[in-house]
């Protein structure tokens, strides 16, 4: 049986374990918080991108719980085919609200919401504008398009607008980019994107992954950041980061909404959120609606961390948020300084190349409304030793 079908497989896979590129995946034993279950071990969590806390607030579990008890579990079908559940609708309109968009629109997940969007605006003969960082959602959306896509260098609006100059056969446009990018914490142009997009009368859609309940007067998104209600097109968002549950959005002009619910093909073609989903995303836009403590929390807590890690030595890079890239150049290095962090109890993801270039390989620290400052003190303590063990600082 050798010459096995699957061979390939364990080939390729081999192949990635020698390399080191080859994901381990930890089992978490606990929910997801500022300290997490691993191995019978309590570990400091600065992996995950439960910005606020909320993936186990226990006001999201006592909203399940109710809408459980009223709605069951699953919705059933596609919604075109079975109906819609109140429930979906009220965090739709709850969500466009919060916002100040005409209309929204969810979805199971944020990379769905990608899928849905992208092909929805354009087609073979039509032409996108992408920044060169785009999250995989976004790429994978733009080729099932199957619209041609010119690069533009990240977050660089000349480079834009001379793409855009000089692309001069074209059906539709349509300029796409990450508000938050996600590797290095820095934060699209957005108000200046906007600019040129209405300069040139082009279709203007941001994902707002990392800046959903993180950017803006109480998280309300990088349109809020700069200002910029009714101007931006199309706004992608996720419910799975700083919402703390799962599931994804669209935020815009009501044309754009109703043509999603015809078009989208997520929409059309998969299920809705479940209820849980559905009804703890709900309660994470009331917290939201009533303060912005946690907000301000998560960012005061980013703030301090990235100046103290600064004051040891560290190079932070290029972080306009609460993600910290802590730079260490290359790849073995980060994946040591990993091991070690997490040996002594704080647990921080190792990111390097394909993920980011290389040569640039770092932990990224994911700081979290949910970290108490004696939290902040135990990692700030836990990097100093282990940078100095290990030579960085
Ligand atoms: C995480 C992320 C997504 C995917 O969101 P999910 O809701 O987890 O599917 C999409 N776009 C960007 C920019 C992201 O960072």
């Amino acid at each position: 049986m050798s010459n096995n079908r699957t061979d390939w497989i364990e080939n390729e896979i081999a192949g990635l374990k020698e390399a080191g590129l080859f994901n381990v995946i930890r089992t978490i034993d606990s929910p997801m918080g500022a300290w997490v279950r691993i191995d019978g071990r309590s570990l400091l969590n600065f992996c995950a991108n439960n910005y606020l806390g909320l993936a186990n607030h226990p006001r999201l579990l006592a909203a399940t719980k109710k809408a459980v008890d009223e709605y069951g579990v699953g919705p059933g079908a596609v919604r075109t085919i079975a109906g819609t559940m109140s429930l979906h609708i009220a965090l739709e309109r709850r969500l466009a609200e919060f916002k100040q968009a005409e209309a929204c629109i969810t979805f199971q997940s944020g990379f769905t919401a990608n899928l849905a969007t992208i092909p929805a605006l354009v087609g073979k003969a039509d032409v996108i504008f992408s920044d060169e960082l785009n999250h995989a959602s976004i790429i994978d959306g733009c080729r099932l398009s199957r619209a041609r896509v010119v690069r533009y260098a990240h977050n660089d609006v000349d480079d834009l607008r001379r793409q855009i100059e000089a692309t001069t056969e074209y059906g539709r446009r349509l300029i796409v980019t990450d508000g938050v990018f996600s590797m290095d914490g820095d934060i699209a142009p957005l108000d200046k994107i906007c600019d040129i997009a209405n300069a040139y009368d082009i279709v203007l859609m941001v994902d707002d992954a990392h800046g959903e309940g993180v950017l803006g007067n109480g998280g309300r998104g990088i349109v809020d950041h700069f200002g910029l209600h009714g101007k931006v097109d199309v706004e992608v968002g996720t419910l799975s980061k700083a919402f703390g549950v799962m599931g994804g959005l669209v935020a815009g002009k009501q044309v754009i909404v109703d043509w999603l619910r015809q078009r989208g093909r997520p929409f059309l073609f998969s299920s809705a959120m479940t209820v849980p989903d559905a009804a703890a995303c709900l309660e994470a836009v009331n917290i939201l609606q009533e303060s912005t403590e946690l907000v301000d929390r998560l960012w005061a807590n980013g703030n301090l961390f990235k100046k103290e890690m600064k004051n040891l030595g560290f190079d932070t890079g290029s972080s306009q948020t609460p993600i910290v890239p802590v730079m260490l150049g290359e790849a073995p290095l980060a994946q040591k300084f990993s091991r070690r962090l997490f040996e002594e109890g704080v647990f921080a993801m190792a990111i390097g190349f394909p993920t980011v270039p290389r040569g640039k390989a770092r932990i990224r620290v994911m700081n979290s409304a949910a970290h108490s400052h004696s939290d902040l003190e135990t990692a700030l303590d836990t990097f100093g030793r282990v940078g100095k063990e290990l030579g960085v600082i």
